[in-house]
């Protein structure tokens, strides 16, 4: 099972802690709840989130009289299922007569180019035919990484310069989908956040090409963070999603941390769908987000 190996650590971080909480202490007091709120927030589920989820937790105890700690498992599965539901997760909005273009946004060394990658993988593996966009002209080698993986993924990489404008390159990126016959275009962008004012009004230029060209584009804004960070990516996504026109989230390496729980806390604190997680290095390292398999994962 993909989704259990790779959610491993926090599952011993979270889930093995839980059930070693519910085996020892047997009954549910405030102690019980206090320890319960440790770990949790130990696995940066987020200390708002958590406080809600006790709450929840609490009035459900009482609410079913129960009173065994070992009977409460479910109950807190099935509360962290609700908290990670949402309705509009319901994979990628593709345009149904003509090219699909995917835009991908997010911080240096989040994953964003292994990310397009695997989703081009994905894409490819469907029968579509893919093309990539190499949109971040401003960090030396990004450019070169793309290519790579372009190659190795057996997809096309339309390109400009180092240092050239990423706007252009969508244009170019957009005519030759066009000429191709190409079903999805996934594009990579500049992710340096110290200029974001600047980084802003690339990314609106960038709309503006693609608005144009195509109709209806783009027609995901997937924004890519890693979870290895916890709660600064939920901050970073804070800071760079409300403005960015962002539709979705990718949350990757979460097969190396332990911090899991951070995925159920951004479900919590922003309005946005988690489209993907990223689950190692390697092209078929990247599952859909389903909120059920993944507490499932965590709890089975
Ligand atoms: P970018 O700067 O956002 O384009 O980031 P990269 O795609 O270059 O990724 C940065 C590093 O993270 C690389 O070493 C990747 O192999 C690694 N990486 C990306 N996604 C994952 C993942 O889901 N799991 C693990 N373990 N590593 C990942």
């Amino acid at each position: 099972n993909v989704f259990k190996d790779g959610l491993s650590k926090t599952r011993t971080a979270l889930v093995e802690k839980v059930q070693d909480l519910i085996t020892r202490r047997k009954k549910i007091d405030e102690d019980f709840y206090e320890e319960l709120e440790e770990i949790l927030i130990g696995a940066d589920v987020g200390v708002n989130t958590v406080m809600k989820l006790i709450d929840d937790l609490r009035s459900e105890v009482r609410k079913r009289k129960i009173e065994d700690a070992a009977e409460l498992q479910p109950v807190l599965s099935e509360k962290l299922i609700g908290l990670l539901r949402s309705e509009e997760n319901t994979g990628l909005q593709m345009n149904k007569d003509g090219i699909t273009v995917i835009l991908f946004v997010g911080v240096n060394g989040v994953g964003k180019t292994t990310t397009i990658g695997k989703l081009a993988h994905r894409f490819k593996q469907e029968g579509k035919k893919v093309l990539l966009a190499a949109g971040d002209t401003f960090r030396a080698g990004a450019i070169e990484q793309l290519e790579v993986w372009g190659q190795r993924v057996g997809v096309d990489v339309i390109k400009q310069q180092s240092g050239s404008d990423p706007a252009a390159v969508m244009f170019d990126a957009v005519q030759a989908a066009k000429q191709r016959g190409v079903d999805v275009l996934l594009c990579d962008t500049a992710g340096r956040l110290q200029n974001k004012s600047n980084l802003m009004d690339e990314l609106n230029k960038i709309y503006r090409v693609i608005q144009r060209e195509i109709p209806g584009a783009p027609h995901e804004v997937l924004m890519v963070l890693d979870a290895t960070t916890g709660q600064n990516a939920l901050s970073q996504a804070k800071l760079f999603g409300e403005k960015s026109g962002v539709t979705g989230l990718v949350l990757t390496k979460l097969d190396g941390t332990a911090k899991g729980g951070i995925v159920i806390a951004i479900r919590q604190e922003l309005n946005l769908p988690v489209k993907y997680i990223g689950l190692g290095e390697k092209m078929d390292d990247l599952q859909e987000f389903d909120s059920e398999q993944f507490v499932h994962a965590l709890f089975a």
